[in-house]
């Protein structure tokens, strides 16, 4: 007990010097764009609820019907115990949203990745990552046991070099080989797009797969919603589509949406699937609700009030990586004491931002991710950056 305390200890110590020790902020509230911590109201840029339907009543109502009717646990594995009807409900809205031919969902995106990956390539095959995709697909890529190679963020030269080689010399020897690329649409941790036409050009010409992680876009970019490779008339060529129930979907889940031999080959072999109880129904049956808002009337308004206050802050200050074309803006800081020091200055004004560090981006790119919300007001955006002022962080505002 003595080492196995001292060894964590030592560990935790190392962890601290770095500035990379994390904490939870208990929260006292519901998501949305003020949140109570600690007795106090802050204005939060954290969640990414980013059609603010986290809290919505449409959801609620939906998730205490489905526990009225289902009860609050899916009691087993959705092949043991039977699979119950919220969500299928659920997956043949997806399918419909996404214009699929069928949907399968996950206890989590992560989950989602985890089984789909694993289920599908082996030690022969071949994974090709864009350099800064989410953790649960270089998780998924390493466990599948296929050779990886990651080729520099958004650059197709370097993609295209590793589609040669491995369309070329290794398929050369292991002709029975599969090679997929794996991107997001938007990123995550840097609100970027990536060049989904030229992608999923390259992977026609060199006879790849395609995967794309539509966590961030999915609710809010493209047609009701519906993502960035419909938005762009891509998404046909997409052998897989994945993504999460629970960003701007306001629930609980993940999901990955494809043709049907996809879905019923998943569900007999993706690990996290079959060996896993499902989740609740109450976040199946507030899913579909989110969906059902996000393909509305109401949907197109949230997105309207969304990507208005994005231009908002956009307008008031150039930051160093402006994008415009998502929810997310990052302000980009570098050293790791630098973010956790700016993102409590803000604390101190009641403004909610976290400071983001590695391991979930590189070391030295620290930064402070801002997201914003269909439900924060103009006069949010203006306190936020009145708070930045105030805070006397560095982006560079017009003089
Ligand atoms: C959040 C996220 C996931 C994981 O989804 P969860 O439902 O939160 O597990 C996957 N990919 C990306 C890009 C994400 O940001």
């Amino acid at each position: 007990m003595t080492s196995f305390t001292a060894e964590l200890e030592q560990r935790l110590a190392r962890w601290r010097e770095q500035n990379l020790f994390r904490e939870l902020f208990r929260v006292d509230s519901a998501q949305g764009p003020r949140i109570e911590i600690g007795g106090t109201i802050y204005l939060n840029f954290s969640s990414n609820d980013y059609l603010g339907l986290a809290d919505h009543p449409a959801l609620k109502h939906a998730a205490q019907k489905a526990i009225e009717t289902f009860g609050a646990g899916a009691g087993a594995s959705r092949l043991i115990c039977g699979s119950l009807a919220p969500f299928h409900d659920l997956e043949d809205a997806l399918a419909a949203f996404k214009q699929t031919e069928a949907a399968l969902t996950f206890a989590t995106g992560h989950a989602a990745a985890l089984g789909t990956i694993c289920a599908l390539f082996g030690k022969d095959d071949i994974l090709i990552l864009d350099k800064l995709v989410h953790a649960c697909i270089v998780d998924a890529a390493r466990l599948s046991g296929a050779k990886l190679r990651i080729y520099d963020h958004n650059d197709l030269n370097d993609l295209e070099e590793k589609l040669k080689w491995a369309a070329g010399k290794y398929r050369d020897q292991k002709p029975a080989c599969q090679i997929m690329i794996v991107t997001e649409s938007v990123f995550s941790m840097d609100g970027d797009r990536a060049p989904l036409r030229e992608i999923v050009a390259l992977k026609e010409k060199h006879g790849a797969w395609l995967m794309v992680d539509e966590a961030h876009a999915t609710g809010i970019i493209g047609q009701h919603g519906r993502g960035m490779a419909d938005e762009l008339g891509v998404a046909k060529q997409i052998e897989i589509h994945m993504g999460t129930l629970g960003k701007a979907l306001g629930a609980s889940g993940g999901y990955i949406c494809g043709s049907r031999l996809l879905v019923d080959y998943l569900m007999n072999r993706a690990r996290s699937f079959v060996f896993s109880t499902a989740p609740v129904p109450a976040a199946a049956a507030a899913a579909k609700a989110a969906i059902l808002i996000a393909k509305s009337a109401e949907g197109e308004q949230r997105r309207k009030n969304l990507f208005q206050r994005v231009a908002e802050l956009n307008s008031v200050f150039k930051l160093e990586k402006t994008t415009s074309g998502s929810a997310i803006v990052p302000l980009i800081l570098g050293d790791e004491k630098k973010a956790t020091d700016c993102a409590a200055r803000l604390r101190a004004q009641k403004v909610f931002v976290p400071a983001i560090r590695y391991p979930t981006v590189a070391r030295n790119s620290a930064r402070l991710r801002i997201t914003l919300t269909a439900a924060h007001s103009a006069v949010d955006i203006a306190e936020l950056i009145s708070a930045l002022k105030i805070s006397g962080i560095q982006c560079q505002f017009p003089t």
